[in-house]
C-alpha cells in the first residue's frame, strides 16, 4: 500500500498504517533524518522481519523511535544528569542517544543483546503522529538495503523495498538527507559515535564536553572491539566504487579530481561543486552538482539520492568531492569515508 500524506491522509488512513505496526507488519515512513522501516520494538518476531529485509546483520542495534518523553522512561533507566540535560535539548529532533535499557521491556533482538538503547525522538509530524498512535515504540533503521545508501526519497525506496513492507508512506524527500547524531555519555562525558546535523559545538553548549569516537574518521578492523556495532560494517555505498578527494586549496581540489577523470580515461562521474563544473573536465552528463560549495545543508540532503543516480550511468568510478570536516562537514565526512570503503585522498599541502 502507497500513501501519500502530503495530498489526502485521513484519520481513517492513519489508523489502517497503525494497526499494521500493532499486527506485527513493516511499514516504510519519513523522518527529518531519512527514512526508516519500522516495526513494534515490543515484538520480536516484527522486529526480525526487518533484518531479513534489509538483509541487515543480526549484530546490529536498531533505534527506537518514541515520541515523548515518558516513553523514553518506558524503556531505559538509570538516566544521568547529562543525559537528561541532552534530552531535553535535543529531543525531539536528529539526535539518538544510547541508554541504559530497561529490563523485560524491549526483546533481545532490537539491541542484538546489548544492555543498551539507542533512542530517538523525531520532529517530523508524520512520524510522531505513526508512533504516537500506534501506541508502541517503533525500532527502525533506514529504509534501504543493508550497506547501500539510505534512503531520503520514495521512488529510490520503492524500487529497493516495496515488496517488502506492508505500506509505504510518502512525505516528501527527507529535510536533514544524513542519519541522526547519535551520542552515548560515558564517564559523563558525551561521545559522538556518529556525527550529524546535531553538532559537536551544539552539544558541547549543552553539556560543558564533548569528544567524537575516533572511529568516526578511521577504518574500524574486524575483530575490532567498538561503542556502536553499526561503525563495523559496509555502508552508504553504491554498486561502483567511490573514491573521495580533498585538499583545503580549491585549486588542488580540481587539480586532482581532473587528474584522475584522465587516469579513467573519461569513464567516471563526478560529485562535485556547481562553482567547480565550469573546470571539471568530464563529459555532458557525468558531473552531478550536489549544489554550491557553501551550502553543506544541499550536499547533506542530496547526497544519497545522487549516488544512487551516478551508480546508473555505470561508471569506473564515482570520485567525489570532499568538504572541511567541520559542522555538518564532519557527517557528511564520515558517511562518505565509508561510501568510498576509506578510498580517500587528501592533498597535504
Ligand atoms: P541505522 O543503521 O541507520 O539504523 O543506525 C543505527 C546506528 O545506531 C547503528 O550504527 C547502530 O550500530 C547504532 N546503535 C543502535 N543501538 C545501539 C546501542 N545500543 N549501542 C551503540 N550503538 C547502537
Ligand atoms: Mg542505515
Amino acid at each position: 500500500m502507497y500513501y501519500n500524506w502530503e495530498e489526502n491522509t485521513s484519520t481513517e488512513e492513519l489508523k489502517v498504517i497503525c494497526n499494521l505496526i500493532k499486527n506485527g507488519e513493516l511499514i516504510i515512513f519519513p523522518t527529518e533524518t531519512v527514512y526508516g522501516i519500522g516495526a513494534n520494538a515490543l515484538d520480536a518476531e516484527a522486529v526480525g522481519k526487518i533484518f531479513i529485509a534489509k538483509g541487515r546483520p543480526s549484530d546490529n542495534p536498531l533505534i527506537v523511535h518514541v515520541a515523548s518523553k515518558e516513553e523514553i522512561y518506558n524503556i531505559a533507566t538509570d538516566i544521568t544528569e547529562v543525559e537528561e540535560k541532552l534530552i531535553e535539548s535535543f529531543m525531539p529532533g536528529p539526535f539518538t542517544i544510547i541508554l541504559k535499557k530497561k529490563e523485560n521491556v524491549l526483546p533481545d533482538i532490537v539491541t542484538a543483546g546489548l544492555d543498551t538503547v539507542a533512542v530517538r525522538m523525531p520532529n517530523n509530524l508524520i512520524a510522531q503522529a505513526i508512533i504516537t498512535f500506534s501506541g508502541v515504540p517503533i525500532a527502525a533503521p533506514s529504509a534501504n538495503i543493508s550497506g547501500k545508501p539510505s534512503g531520503t526519497n520514495i521512488s529510490d525506496i520503492r524500487n529497493e523495498l516495496e515488496s517488502k513492507v506492508s505500506a509505504i508512506i510518502d512525505g516528501g524527500d527527507s529535510s536533514i538527507g544524513l542519519e541522526s547524531t547519535v551520542v552515548k555519555v560515558i564517564n559523563e562525558i558525551p561521545v559522538i559515535l556518529r556525527p550529524g546535523k546535531i553538532t559537536p559545538e551544539e552539544i558541547r553548549e549543552v553539556a560543558g564536553n564533548v569528544e567524537i569516537d575516533k572511529k568516526v574518521f578511521e577504518q574500524v578492523g574486524k575483530d575490532e572491539k567498538v561503542e556502536s556495532p553499526g561503525m563495523k560494517h559496509r555502508h552508504y555505498a553504491p554498486n561502483t566504487k567511490c573514491q573521495l578527494i580533498y585538499a583545503k586549496d580549491e585549486k588542488n581540489q580540481i587539480f586532482e579530481i581532473n587528474k584522475r577523470v584522465r587516469k579513467y580515461k573519461g569513464d567516471v562521474v563526478v560529485i562535485g561543486f556547481t562553482e567547480h563544473k565550469k573546470d571539471i573536465v568530464v563529459s555532458e552528463g557525468r558531473y552531478i552538482d550536489i549544489g554550491s560549495k557553501h551550502d553543506l545543508e544541499a550536499f547533506a540532503k542530496n547526497i544519497y539520492s545522487e549516488l544512487r543516480n551516478a551508480d546508473k550511468i555505470k561508471p569506473e568510478i564515482i570520485l567525489i568531492e570532499g568538504v572541511p570536516k567541520e559542522g555538518l562537514g564532519i557527517a557528511i565526512m564520515n558517511r562518505l569515508l565509508r561510501t568510498c570503503e576509506y578510498d580517500y585522498f587528501e592533498y597535504k599541502e
